[in-house]
């Protein structure tokens, strides 16, 4: 059997016949006939692992030129970031503290770096960060006196 160069190329590649099929718009038993006709063994099934939040992240999240991050997916009418994953919804800021510190944030994960809805890793704070925060205030408060 006579097997079309560019079909050929695509299964020396390690595509799927189905990819391959919907890529040069021909029929998937003929590629797999040519895939017999070549001897080159079945791609991995073209199915792949479910995306993780994290996955989803990276597709939405862009850094900007001032060393920040600003989301391009979806926004809840309050303006947070955030995604669904699971049927649970995810906000940006949450996935951003959990990537950043490997735990999940103890309340609400916010920006703390002064950049409106940033979702940058390590530019967010939990409830204990901002608590420790305020304990830190006092305490230089407390040293140095409070700022007139
Ligand atoms: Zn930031």
């Amino acid at each position: 059997m006579k097997v079309r160069a560019d079909v050929a190329e695509l299964l020396h590649a390690g595509l799927p016949d189905r990819a391959i099929a919907r890529q040069l718009h021909v029929d998937t038993k003929a590629v797999a006939a040519a895939r017999s006709a070549l001897n080159i063994p079945k791609a991995r099934s073209g199915k792949r692992p479910a995306a993780t939040p994290e996955d989803l992240f990276w597709e939405r999240a862009r850094p900007t030129d001032d060393g920040h991050m600003e989301w391009t997916g979806y926004h809840t009418k309050a303006g947070v970031p955030g995604l669904r994953h699971g049927g649970r919804f995810y906000t940006a800021y949450r996935l951003a503290f959990r990537m950043a510190t490997g735990r999940d944030p103890e309340g609400y994960a916010l920006p703390s770096c002064g950049r409106d809805r940033c979702v940058k890793q390590g530019h967010h704070m939990d409830r204990a960060d901002r608590e420790r925060e305020q304990r830190v205030d006092a305490l230089y408060a407390g040293i140095f006196g409070t700022p007139k």
